[in-house]
C-alpha cells in the first residue's frame, strides 16, 4: 500500500510519454527510438530519482521515521530530490556531502538547505567509508526515528520503483538504454525487462565498480535477469566532463527533437546510442528505447565543468 501523501503527490506529477525520435541517421541505419520521458515527472524529483525514492519513503514513512539522511556529492540531483520530498512531506532530512564546505554554496547546495536539509561536509576517505552501510538501519549512531538511504538511493526498494517504468511501455521493443552514476536505475531495469537487452551507459570514468555493484544489487533483491551490459566507452574524461563534439550532439538533437537534455548522464547516453548505431553496432529494425533520467536542474552546474579536447561535428 502507498502512502497516502506519497500517493497525492505522484498524482500531481506530470505524465512520463514516450516520444519518438526521428532523425536522419537513424532512418539511414533503420532502427527505431523512443525516449521515455522521465525527465517530465517532476522539476524538481526527476526522473529516476523519483523511482528510486518512491518505496523507500513510503517504507521510512510507515515505520514511521522522522528523518532522511544519505549522502551525495556538490551538484547530486539524488540529495537535491531528497531534500524537496523531506520538504513535501514534513520529514527532516540530512545530507552528507563530499568535501569541505564552500565558501559559496552551488545552486544545487542552496536549494536544498532552503528545503531544510541539513548538510554535513565529510573528507572524500570518510565518504568512501560511508559505502559500505547499505541498509537503512545500519549507520553506525543512527538515531531510532532516523532512516539512512545508502548512495544513489541503492536498494532493493529502489529497484521496485525503477520496475514500474517498464510497465509503462505500452508497445515491443529490443533493447533497454539507461546512463549510469550508481547503476541502481540500471539495476531496476535489467530486473523488470528481462526479455530484452539492457544497455547502460556510464557517466563516470573507472566504472568498473558499475558491473560488480549491479550484480551485487540483483542478487539482493534475487531478480532474475536477462543480456545486460554496461558500456564504458563515453564518460568524455569523467563525470560532468564535456567535450565540444558531446555538447555540439546535444545541441543539434536539441534543435532536432525539441527534447530537453543535460551532457552528465542522458547527453552522454544519447550521444553513444548514435555512435553505435552509426557503427553498426544494432541490426536493422532494431527498437530502442532510452530513458530519460531527467537532471536537468544539474545544467546550472556547467560553468564549472570541465571541457576536454576538440571534437568532430555531432551529427544526428
Ligand atoms: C542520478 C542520476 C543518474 C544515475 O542514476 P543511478 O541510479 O545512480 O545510476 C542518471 N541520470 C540522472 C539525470 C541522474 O540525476
Amino acid at each position: 500500500m502507498l502512502n497516502k501523501r506519497l500517493q497525492s503527490l505522484e498524482e500531481n506529477f506530470g505524465a512520463s510519454r514516450l516520444d519518438p525520435v526521428h532523425t536522419s541517421l537513424l532512418r539511414r541505419h533503420n532502427i527505431r527510438l523512443w525516449i521515455k520521458r522521465d525527465d517530465l515527472l517532476h522539476p524538481v524529483i526527476s526522473g529516476n530519482k523519483w523511482r528510486k525514492l518512491k518505496y523507500v519513503l513510503n517504507h521510512a514513512l510507515s515505520l514511521p521515521a522522522d528523518t532522511l539522511i544519505s549522502m551525495g556529492g556538490m551538484y547530486s540531483n539524488h540529495l537535491h530530490a531528497l531534500a524537496y520530498a523531506g520538504y513535501l512531506l514534513g520529514l527532516k532530512t540530512v545530507g552528507v556531502v563530499r568535501g569541505e564546505r564552500p565558501e559559496v554554496l552551488n545552486a544545487t547546495l542552496r536549494d536544498v538547505e532552503s528545503w531544510g536539509m541539513h548538510l554535513r561536509f565529510i573528507s572524500r576517505s570518510g565518504y568512501r567509508r560511508l559505502r559500505q552501510y547499505k541498509h537503512w538501519n545500519s549507520l553506525p549512531g543512527l538515531e531510532r526515528t532516523a532512516y539512512w538511504l545508502p548512495e544513489g538511493g541503492a536498494t532493493e526498494l529502489a529497484l521496485r520503483g525503477v520496475g514500474e517504468i517498464t510497465s509503462e511501455i505500452g508497445m515491443a521493443y529490443d533493447v533497454l538504454c539507461a546512463p549510469c552514476g550508481t547503476g541502481t536505475t540500471l539495476a531496476g531495469l535489467i530486473a523488470a525487462a528481462p526479455q530484452v537487452e539492457v544497455l547502460g551507459f556510464a557517466a563516470l570514468k573507472g566504472a568498473a565498480f558499475l558491473q560488480r555493484d549491479i550484480t551485487a544489487l540483483l542478487a539482493e533483491a534475487n531478480s532474475q535477469t536477462g543480456s545486460w551490459s554496461v558500456n564504458n566507452a563515453y564518460h568524455f574524461g569523467g563525470f560532468a566532463k564535456t567535450s565540444a563534439a558531446l555538447l555540439a550532439f546535444i545541441q543539434e538533437f536539441v534543435s532536432k527533437t525539441g527534447i530537453p537534455l543535460e551532457p552528465v548522464y542522458t547527453g552522454k547516453m544519447l550521444y553513444g546510442i548514435y555512435d553505435l548505431v552509426q557503427q553498426g553496432y544494432f541490426p536493422s529494425g532494431t527498437r530502442i528505447v532510452a530513458l530519460h533520467t531527467g537532471g536537468l536542474q544539474g545544467n546550472r552546474g556547467f560553468s564549472h565543468a570541465k571541457t576536454i579536447g576538440a571534437g568532430i561535428d555531432g551529427t544526428c
